[in-house]
């Protein structure tokens, strides 16, 4: 039996999981989940697959869970924990072999760190760990070696998409294989939809909705990745994810709009050939193929069907227009804490955004102007990563009261 703890249970990515698992039960048991304050969807969670450990990071809710769990023979025995910290001690329990890493945001960084320093095979969908304090990350992930697995889709479609030898190498040692050139990888294809606003004009995207923002023509996903997928910050820290993965630069990635969403992503070759991974949008394949790896199973995802997809469709992104890519591209080419200045600025605005508090369009300029006004510094430890997190978080809030 393969023990999972899956961070982050309750969100969109948690609950594909457990679909999987309840598909491969013979295989992989749910060890413990975690939650930030849904009691509800983590204790109906419990009670259908009864983990060894349930974690609220609220305190409140962790005893509303364990009362409700005390209640039902079955579920009794479910220890509950509470507080951030016991998501890091899950993440590194001697007892769990898989670490699921699906808590969204920053507050997913604390935790994925502990399960790489634990030397786990991690199934990363939190990008904002690489995004915010890559160079540590992947120190940690090589120095433990802990197997790291892309859980988003165009990252687990590049990985599926490299030279073999190069990937089963870097899922344990990362990036120590040298440039992607040396494998014959001319450019990682990163697919975008484009999101629900790439065909709106400028003047019309000041008036969008929290709502309109989240509905998504193609993936179905929690509210914060889904106005990112809106701005396109979504691809943007997704480059910055694609560089940290596989040992790439800024030039090495080429976004490529792809509204059908079939293609998940591509890597071509100096021989002319281009390698591309496809399938219907659902996180279910690559979960399972993160699970699975090196070997594959069933996921629950229906076949694709090429002749319904009939066409596929490619234009270049609009960096005008997509404010947002343009500045995840500046944080990578600056390089150290600007990367975490960026996404911690983009948590702050897409926040208010959600809260109504500001425009669509405003996202991009608190972004900027948060950027602008910090000092970038090396990320030589954690401190230097959180503190830069901070500031950025303090200056995007000031900016907003403006
Ligand atoms: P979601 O909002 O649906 O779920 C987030 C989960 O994190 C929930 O279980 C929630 O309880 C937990 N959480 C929230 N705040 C927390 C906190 N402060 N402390 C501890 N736990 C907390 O998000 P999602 O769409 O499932 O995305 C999760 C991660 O996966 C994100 O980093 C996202 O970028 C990435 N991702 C998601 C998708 C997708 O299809 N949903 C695709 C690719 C990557
Ligand atoms: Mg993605």
């Amino acid at each position: 039996m393969i023990n999972i703890a899956i961070l982050g249970a309750t969100g969109s990515i948690g609950t594909s999981t457990l679909d999987v698992i309840s598909r491969q039960s013979d295989r992989f048991r749910a060890w413990a989940l975690t939650a930030n304050n849904n009691v509800e969807r983590l204790y109906q969670q419990c009670l259908d697959f009864v983990p060894a450990y349930a974690v609220m990071v609220d305190e409140n809710s962790a005893e509303q869970l364990a009362q409700k769990l005390k209640n039902h023979p079955e579920t009794q025995e479910i220890r509950v924990l509470s507080g951030a910290a016991a998501l890091d001690k899950i993440a590194s329990d001697p007892d769990v072999d898989y670490v699921m890493a699906a808590i969204v945001g920053a507050a997913g960084l604390s935790s994925s760190m502990a399960a790489a320093h634990a030397g786990k095979r991690i199934l990363l969908a939190n990008k904002e760990s690489l995004v915010m304090s890559g160079a540590l990350f992947m120190q940690a992930v090589k120095d433990n070696n802990a197997v790291l697995l892309p859980i988003d889709s165009e990252h687990n479609a590049i990985f599926q998409s490299m030279p073999g030898q190069l990937m089963t190498a870097n899922s344990a040692s990362s990036r120590q294989m040298g440039s992607l050139h040396d494998f014959g990888v001319e450019k990682i294809l990163l697919t975008a939809s484009g999101g629900p606003f790439l065909n709106k004009s400028l003047s019309e995207l000041s008036n969008v909705t929290p709502d309109q923002a989240c509905a998504h023509p193609n993936w179905e996903m929690g509210r914060k990745i889904s106005v990112d997928s809106a701005t396109m910050m979504n691809k943007g820290l997704e480059v910055i994810e694609a560089s940290w993965l596989f040992n790439a630069t800024a030039d090495d990635i080429q976004v490529v709009i792809h509204p059908q969403s079939v293609i998940h992503s591509m890597v071509s070759y100096n021989d002319g050939s281009v390698l591309a991974q496809l399938g219907n949008p659902d996180m279910r394949t690559p979960i399972a193929h993160a699970m699975a790896w090196p070997e594959r199973m069933a996921s629950g995802v229906e076949q694709l069907d090429i002749f319904q997809v009939a066409q596929l469709n490619f234009q270049a992104p609009d960096f005008e227009r997509f404010v947002c890519l343009r500045l995840a591209y500046d944080a990578l080419r600056l390089g150290g804490t600007a990367p975490a200045i960026l996404n911690a600025a983009n948590e702050v605005a897409v926040d208010a955004f959600l809260n109504e508090k500001i425009a669509f369009t405003q996202i991009a300029r608190v972004v900027e102007q948060t950027m602008e006004r910090l000092t970038v510094h090396n990320v030589n430890s954690m401190d230097v990563v959180l503190s830069a997190d901070q500031q950025a978080r303090n200056t995007a809030n000031e900016l907003l009261q403006n």
